[in-house]
């Protein structure tokens, strides 16, 4: 199923509908517009993918249509995310580009109680911790410091209507799954996993496809893997 036609079941099946719902479940909060939270790219299901693309990059003729500006600083971010802690692509002047369609985890961050925040970020530091031991052991190289121990920090500033504790948030996440799941069902996606990354989607779904072929994965993961080779070539 190329990218048209999974956007189109999608709709058929009323999933982004569905997914308003689970973003409409989320307490609403004043945010100063600090922009510190965007310093960083987050994971997404795939139907959250598809609604990004949906609601943003379709053109008069419904094809799917990224400017090259935007195809660079995505894949500008992909190449060096394992060099540098970066801002997310599509902060633009301070401000979200996808507002509209931003996805769970850019909605919920102002939300979750301490508790709650302290859990995600134990778990993205396991995730950086199995990126980092797997590339050493495969290639032995290491992740600078100021990759995997980046930190954008609790934040103190949003004003709560209510807060998600880590239960309330693993119910909105569930939803998300049971929706992707259906897609699946209907062979719109070919992996349930859930650790989906925004740039990484777009590059997969968006840029790799329209690059007739120039530029393909591989070449990609080894410019990336050069970067780093260089990084500790540096160091050493
Ligand atoms: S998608 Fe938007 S809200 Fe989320 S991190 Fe990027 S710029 Fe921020």
């Amino acid at each position: 199923m190329n990218l048209k036609q999974k956007i189109e079941v999608s709709e058929q099946l009323g999933l982004f509908k569905s997914l308003d719902l689970i973003y409409k479940a989320v307490p609403s909060g004043t945010c100063d517009g600090c922009t510190r939270c965007c310093h960083e790219s987050v994971n997404l299901s795939n139907v959250e993918g598809l609604n990004i693309i949906a609601t943003y990059f379709l053109n008069q003729e419904g094809d799917v249509s990224v400017t090259k500006d935007r195809s660079d600083r995505l894949l500008r971010f992909f190449l060096r995310e394992w060099v540098d802690a970066m801002k997310c692509p599509f902060l633009e002047g301070e401000k979200c580009s996808i507002y509209q369609a931003r996805p769970l985890p850019c909605r919920i961050f102002g939300n979750r109680t301490e508790e709650a925040y302290a859990e995600n970020f134990r778990r993205i530091q396991l995730q950086n911790q199995s990126v980092q031991r797997s590339l050493f052991k495969s290639e032995g190289l290491r992740l600078p410091r100021r990759v995997t121990a980046h930190k954008i920090g609790y934040c103190q500033s949003y004003v709560r209507t209510s807060t998600l504790d880590e239960e309330a948030v693993n119910a909105l996440y569930d939803r998300l799954i049971q929706l992707d799941s259906r897609l699946y069902f209907e062979g719109g996606i070919e992996d349930l996993s859930m650790n989906a990354h925004l740039v990484g989607f777009f590059v997969d779904e968006v840029i790799l496809e329209q690059s007739f072929e120039i530029v393909n994965r591989t070449l990609l993961d080894e410019l990336k893997r050069e970067m780093l080779k260089n990084i500790n070539v540096a160091v050493k």
